[in-house]
């Protein structure tokens, strides 16, 4: 078992006042763009657009956990070519099964879990598209802050954004969406844990509808 290190100091207070694409620069200065690693779920084009902006062909792992609909690999391969970005498509070491409809906590740790494992090693910076206003349960996340469990520091450049932000953003850049988000599904993840909305409603209510489940573990 490797040794743990505990959180290096760390001032990021600053980070709060600037820009996502401001955030993900300072991380790469802080630690060489070589060692950061974007994951994104492809559900819209923001993350991925702010972090190859700040650092041109930022390693980005897609996880794919054969249960993602086809319309996000679609999207993910429309962004790629339009932006030329550096995907890395992780998979999971195990067979497709119908483990999603008994044990989703156990899929999602096989799916995504020990991918994002393998994703971040080597890596000292995790770049998410965490935002405080996906859902009460992510209303404090940090824009940064290091990642015990996982050994990295953990960037949320996207964290202080509201969705009116983020509309503003890819209005901006004349950004693409994704062909499920004008069809109820304002959050995006595999196809049997995700329901549309109805209006209103918490964005990442369709995610695990039926169980108490809210996170797939990634950020827990
Ligand atoms: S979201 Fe559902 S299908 Fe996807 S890894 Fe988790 S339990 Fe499995």
């Amino acid at each position: 078992m490797s040794p743990v290190s505990l959180a290096p100091p760390l001032n990021t207070s600053h980070l709060e006042q600037l820009q996502p694409v401001d955030v993900v620069r300072w991380a790469a200065e802080q630690h060489g763009a070589d060692r950061l690693v974007v994951t994104a779920s492809f559900g819209d084009a923001v993350l991925v657009h702010v972090a190859n902006s700040a650092a041109p062909g930022i390693e980005i792992a897609l996880l794919d956990t054969q249960y993602l609909f086809a319309e996000t690999h679609w999207f993910a391969k429309q962004l790629v070519e339009r932006f030329d970005l550096n995907v890395s498509v992780l998979h999971p070491e195990v067979a497709p099964d119908d483990l999603w409809l008994t044990d989703p906590t156990e899929c999602c740790r096989l799916r995504k879990v020990d991918p994002l494992q393998r994703a971040l090693d080597g890596k000292a910076v995790w770049i998410t598209g965490l935002r405080r206003a996906d859902s009460a349960t992510r209303a404090t996340a940090p824009v940064a802050a290091f990642d015990l469990a996982k050994q990295v520091l953990k960037v949320n450049p996207l964290a202080t954004l509201s969705d009116d932000d983020v509309a503003l953003y890819e209005q901006l850049h004349d950004l693409p969406h994704h062909p499920l988000s004008d069809r109820g599904y304002p959050s995006i993840g595999c196809w049997p844990c995700t329901r549309p909305v109805a209006p209103g409603d918490d964005k990442r209510a369709g995610r695990w509808a039926d169980s108490a489940k809210t996170e797939c573990g990634l950020h827990l």
